[in-house]
């Protein structure tokens, strides 16, 4: 089980998510992995960029902050006669982490590795909160740090796990509390090197810690609970009538997680393929709502399933002035740059007579894709080889995704027409040869307009399907999970 940093949010969330894992573990053997709580892994990059620019007070008033939080939930949680301990407990972690940022404050910068060691703070402090707790109340419970679990490569900040070694560790550290009856309460979001130097896996990481643990432990099955109530045909907060899945498929919940929809982080589902582990994605503020299953494969693939949605996002355009100029050529090596600059293409979309070709990310990693861009087009850019290069941040990304769609005609025509009936023009489209996901980059005004249109259009809210698809087919239900606060 997972809990994010709602879910672990107060020390009612906390009792709750003690609650969700103790009647598991009466069944069956239970692991948890845990976010830090709501909002502190934010307040913990917010002190080390203070004490980078050598502002001692925001940092002092950071760390007040960050030990009055975790100090009143475990007052809150604890009987008086347990409370002084796990505050000491707790201090302990928070003296660590300042040790950290004073070196930080000292040196006027944040080393990458000494960020990854300080920033899992948060999740070792939620560790020592629920597994003290799951104590209090009977429940065996041993707080694991998962840098002494999870072995990844050196990426610092955004590591990925090496498989292998992680499964022997695993099965050496977690396996006998398991088989013990023992909870072990695990740090979501961290891992280490094979020689022992703290990594971690990028923001929203505690998920994809969770799917490595459960692949590395064989798990029977992954729960996910967050504060939503599971995977939704479209976001709620612009669609009124989308609807909870009751099923997706992994191919079908990474492809929303990528295009915007904040269910799991898209990492998390790679791990769990081979094992074919089923994953649960459940509320903790609702527990008895089904939520949604993410399964392998569907005996029976249903249309389009959702409809995702990005609005931060902006389309860079690249030209080719010149017809000496190759645009294949041009577009290895831009999103070669690209991908050095680590940055995530959404979408590409090109066009090959004009030589144009636009590239889709996301408006946080924009200069950094441009600049990159730049320097690795210099020459072209300045002999005039190429057109200067466009940014267009007035774009959304709008996806709509099922393994069913695959070798459906009519579905992208649709799609379009229901975009275009809805008065929103279409700046770029793409869809890979998988047929998974039909990718469109509409004006950012009309984002809203054209996920309404098509999720209609794919017959996913409550509203009959418009029945105008020629082979009469039903597309079956909704589809992508609620804005997760997590
Ligand atoms: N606490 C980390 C973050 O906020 C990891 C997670 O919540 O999944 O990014
Ligand atoms: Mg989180």
């Amino acid at each position: 089980m997972k809990f994010g940093g709602t879910s672990m949010g107060s020390a009612e969330r906390i009792k709750v998510a003690a609650r969700l894992a103790a009647e598991q573990q009466a069944k069956r053997p239970v692991a948890v992995v845990v976010s830090a709580m709501s909002k502190v892994t934010d307040l913990l990059l917010d002190t080390m960029r203070h004490a980078e620019a050598g502002d001692r007070t925001g940092m002092e008033s950071n760390l007040t902050l960050l030990r009055q939080r975790h100090e009143d939930t475990c007052r809150e949680l604890l009987p008086a006669g347990e409370q002084g301990a796990v505050v000491a407990q707790l201090h302990d972690v928070v003296d660590e982490f300042e040790r950290i940022v004073n070196g930080m404050a000292m040196l006027g910068e944040r080393p990458p590795r000494s960020v990854d060691e300080a920033v899992a703070v948060g999740e070792r402090l939620s560790v020592v909160l629920l597994s003290e707790y799951l104590r209090s109340t009977g429940v065996p419970s041993v707080g694991v740090n998962a840098r002494d679990v999870v072995v990844t490569d050196a990426a610092f900040g955004n590591a990925s796990p090496l498989m292998d070694p992680t499964g022997v560790k695993a099965r050496q550290v977690l396996a006998p509390h398991l088989e013990q009856g023992t909870v072990p309460v695990i740090t979501g979001f961290n891992g280490a090197t094979a020689d022992g130097r703290p990594t971690t896996l990028g923001r929203g990481g505690s998920d994809f810690s969770a799917s490595i643990l459960a692949a590395a432990l064989d798990a029977a099955e992954l729960w996910i609970w967050t504060d939503v109530d599971g995977i939704m045909s479209a976001d709620p907060r612009l669609v009124p009538d989308a609807q909870v899945l009751d099923e997706i498929t992994y191919a079908e919940a990474a492809e929303l997680a990528y295009n915007g929809a904040k269910v799991l982080h898209p990492r998390t589902l790679a791990p769990l393929v081979e094992k074919k582990i089923p994953v649960w994605s459940k509320n903790s503020f609702a527990p008895q709502k089904p939520g949604t299953k993410i399964v392998p494969a569907m005996a029976v693939p249903q249309g389009a399933r959702a409809v995702a949605s990005m609005r931060n996002v902006a389309l860079v355009s690249l030209e080719a002035a010149s017809a000496e100029i190759n645009g294949v050529q041009i577009m290895a090596r831009a999103l070669d740059a690209i991908a050095r600059a680590d940055v995530e293409v959404l979408v590409v979309s090109s066009s090959s007579y004009r030589q144009n070709f636009c590239v889709l990310l996301r408006e946080d990693e924009l200069d950094r894709s441009v600049h990159a861009l730049e320097s690795a087009l210099a020459l072209e850019l300045a002999h005039n080889y190429m057109h200067p290069i466009e940014v267009d941040r007035n774009v959304g990304l709008l996806a709509a995704v099922g393994e069913g769609m695959q070798g459906k005609p009519g579905l992208a025509g649709r799609i379009f027409t229901a975009i275009s009936r809805a008065q929103v023009n279409i700046i770029a489209i793409a869809q890979g040869s998988s047929e998974l996901t039909i990718a469109v980059v509409v004006r950012r005004d009309g984002l809203e307009k054209a996920v309404k249109a098509v999720h209609a259009e794919c017959g996913l809210g409550n509203r009959p399907p418009v029945p105008v698809f020629p082979f009469g087919e039903s597309e079956g239900r909704a589809p992508q999970r609620a804005k997760s606060h997590e």
